[in-house]
């Protein structure tokens, strides 16, 4: 399998780790992260028709339409730094989205190879969710009790601002997480059917999670 593209999805719902744990990953196997939140984020941070298209939606929890999100990962996935694989971080999240995937990579003749699912209970997510803190420079993701947000974000030298995410807003929180299990979680099946699924314990402390994100990973992509 040495020489075959690396697809990887990284299932999880909102505050279940998936961003910090797929830019480890990407960054341990030297492919590309793609995450369509912070792609959407970038959009709307430069005022593009995109970013004021995708802002009522992700203001409200809701998802973006699928056309325009599957528009702008397939020209994503085409990029150089994408040859070799990379790990999608927050897409699919919708049945619709997934199959819309299964062609593009069809097209290119590419498949996804593995679909780790980070598994938290909804009651640890609402809690993550509410302690959340953003770097508004890199991204980069904290609980309030890891780095006290007036310290600012101190990731690689980065010296950003910590804020909290709008759509991480009480009422947004609980609209997301509902739209996680209508939505996203019968995605589960969808790859367990097609036998890519495989389960990771998201409650652990983050370090473990990553170990035993890797070596489930590496077992079946190496
Ligand atoms: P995230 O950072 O992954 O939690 O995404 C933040 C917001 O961006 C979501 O609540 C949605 O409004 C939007 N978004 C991100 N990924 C998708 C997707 N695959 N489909 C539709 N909307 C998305």
């Amino acid at each position: 399998m040495t020489n075959a593209w690396r697809g990887i999805i990284l299932l999880g719902g909102p505050g279940s780790g998936k961003g910090t744990q797929a830019a480890a990953l990407a960054e341990a196997l030297k492919i590309a992260h793609i995450s369509t939140g912070e792609l959407f984020r970038n959009h709307l941070k430069q005022g593009t028709k995109l970013g004021i298209l995708a802002k009522g939606y992700m203001e409200n929890g809701e998802l973006v339409p699928d056309e325009v999100t599957v528009a702008m990962v397939r020209e994503r996935l085409s990029e150089p730094d994408c040859a070799g694989g990379c790990i999608l971080d927050g897409f699919p999240r919708t049945i619709a989205q997934a199959e819309a995937l299964d062609m593009a990579l069809a097209d290119m003749n590419r498949q996804v190879m593995v679909v780790p699912l980070l598994v938290v209970r909804d009651g640890v997510l609402l809690e993550r969710l509410s302690n959340r803190w953003t770097c508004r420079a890199c991204g980069a993701v904290f609980s309030q009790f890891s780095r006290p947000p007036r310290e600012g974000c101190k990731k690689d030298e980065c010296d950003g601002e910590l804020y909290r995410r709008p759509d991480d807003e009480p009422e947004t929180q609980r609209n997301r997480i509902r739209v996680y299990s209508e939505q996203t979680e019968p995605l589960i099946n969808y790859y367990q059917q097609r036998g890519l699924l495989v389960r990771i314990d998201g409650e652990q402390d983050v370090e473990h999670v990553r170990e035993g994100l890797l070596a489930k990973v590496t077992a079946v992509t190496l």
